[in-house]
């Protein structure tokens, strides 16, 4: 599932090729892509649009349509790709809606289904068409996402780490990916409970969270099976990984071998010499 990394790579790829471009048509090829409003309705209200800049919430696209024409918003959820590309280039198997703009096209392409499109009209807010936003915690790199919030937050619950870090309206932006890679750089096991970490632990967790999703985002993200930045190219960061997918890899510390265990239908990677048991 892309994260924070990821999906800020598309946005900084649809702003780098998708602006100021007229949408002549929308073609929508699988109904239930659109969130808002219906399907049908869907290529008339953006038609003529141009994308005057892409924002990214959490895992949210936010494209700010030109002459206050609304906003467009995308979740890619699980497989969810947005490609820039020729009209006539090859339509995937899997390619849900089409965006014409002359000799380019906006394509979303999406495999698992699970991703949604939605139009915000003018004079609304995304959040209140795009209501999953109404839930984000701070985002990474916001001065909200403090080591006071951070610790606040942390006290009263009794929930394994990991499971927090993957909760939205903790801090927005976090998958699988960078919750393992954060707790493995901060020797914090996935298991322990949210209120036995102390700030000593807490703190360098924080830091540690915003310093790999910059490292990502610095590499393009992660390669997963279906995440392409929006020309159609791989990211990088997988090649750097410390502990995501490396079960059964020695750990680059201490050479002890890495495991992967199942929480809460999740796998979470882990050394247990580097991050042991509370
Ligand atoms: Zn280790």
């Amino acid at each position: 599932m892309p994260e924070l990394p990821e999906v800020e790579t598309v946005r900084r790829g649809l702003n780098a090729t998708t602006l100021n471009q007229t949408i002549l048509k929308t073609i929508v090829l699988l109904d239930r892509t659109i969130a808002y409003p219906e399907a049908n309705l869907f290529p008339n209200a953006i038609a003529g649009c141009q994308f005057k800049t892409w924002h990214r919430r959490g895992k949210y696209l936010i494209g700010e349509l030109a002459n206050e024409a609304g906003h467009l918003g995308v979740h890619l959820r699980m497989t969810g790709q947005l490609l820039w590309t020729k009209p006539d280039a090859p339509l995937e198997k899997h390619a849900r809606v089409r965006f014409l703009m002359g000799d380019q096209e906006l394509r979303y392409v999406d495999q698992r289904t699970f991703g949604k499109i939605w139009w915000v009209p003018p004079g609304q807010e995304p959040p209140e068409i795009m209501t999953g936003l109404q839930s984000l915690g701070p985002e990474p790199f916001s001065d909200a996402f403090s080591e006071t919030y951070f610790q606040t937050w942390m006290q009263s619950r009794k929930r394994p780490i990991k499971n927090a870090l993957l909760d939205q309206s903790l801090v927005a932006g976090i998958g699988n990916i960078y919750a393992d890679e954060s707790l493995f750089l901060s020797n914090i096991n996935p298991l322990t409970h949210c209120y036995q970490l102390n700030p000593k632990q807490l703190n360098p967790l924080r830091s540690h969270i915003i310093e790999v999703l910059q490292t990502s985002i610095d590499a393009s993200g992660t390669t997963l099976r279906d995440y392409r930045t929006v020309d159609g190219t791989n990211g990088n960061y997988g090649a750097q990984a410390w502990i995501y997918g490396r079960e059964g890899k020695a750990c680059r510390v201490c050479d002890t071998e890495i495991q992967r265990i199942k929480l809460a239908g999740r796998s979470a990677h882990f050394c247990p010499k580097c991050q042991p048991q509370h």
